[in-house]
């Protein structure tokens, strides 16, 4: 019989997009909306990791199952690496995407165009039910644009050019920004050690 693998994320497009990465494989993917109702972890980790690692530790024991869930966020190289495990709330707490670009364009306004490399890193973290716990690391290279181009996808998608493209992720299909993505390649070599153990 196969089992049961929960998709430690409320974040019902996250959710949709992980289904559609890990179908096909001997687990019954569950998402969080097929157990009852639990608050969500503090996501107080100093890393991708740590973070991605909390809450799929969270969500397991709460349901008793395995459980993948991931962390992610923008690393701006001249901004020190920021906005980092900070990127959802950059520009505040409950701020909103276009707030997070804004501050993102203002802190790099005198950063000329050659100096704005940058990558979105997504840590895939899977925890077993003896609390065992395997993760992945996902990454793509980019740089940061002056004005946002775009309205796919979420996020600092608008403002971020991958390397060897012209396009911003928001200007990108999902089918094509996942297949070079930070949580597309996390996902996929997280997918590969799943087909691997069963
Ligand atoms: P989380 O992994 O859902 O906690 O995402 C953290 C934050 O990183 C998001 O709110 C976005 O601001 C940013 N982020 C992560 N992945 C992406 C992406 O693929 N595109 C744009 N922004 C992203």
């Amino acid at each position: 019989m196969s089992e049961i693998l929960l998709l430690g994320t409320g974040n019902k497009h996250k959710a949709a997009e992980l289904a559609e990465i890990l179908q096909g494989l001997p687990w019954e993917v569950k998402c969080l909306a097929d157990f009852p109702p639990v608050p969500e972890p503090v996501e107080d980790g100093d890393t991708f990791e740590d973070n991605a690692i909390l809450k799929a530790v969270y969500y397991g024991r709460q349901f008793d199952v395995c459980c993948v869930a991931d962390d992610s966020g923008l690393a701006v190289d001249a901004l020190g690496g920021a906005p980092g495990v900070y990127s959802a709330r950059y520009a505040g707490e409950d701020c909103t995407y276009a707030d997070n670009n804004a501050k993102l364009l203002r802190e790099l306004a005198s950063t000329p165009s050659e100096k704005r490399s940058a990558r979105f890193i997504c840590c895939a973290a899977l925890t077993k039910r003896s609390d065992e716990t395997h993760t992945e690391t996902g990454m793509v290279e980019g740089r940061i644009i002056d004005a946002p181009r775009g309205n796919m996808g979420f996020g600092y998608d608008p403002l971020f050019v991958p390397e060897g493209y012209d396009l911003t992720f928001a200007e990108m299909s999902s089918e094509e920004k996942h297949r070079i993505s930070h949580r597309g390649r996390a996902f996929q070599a997280l997918r590969k050690y799943l087909e691997a153990i069963r």
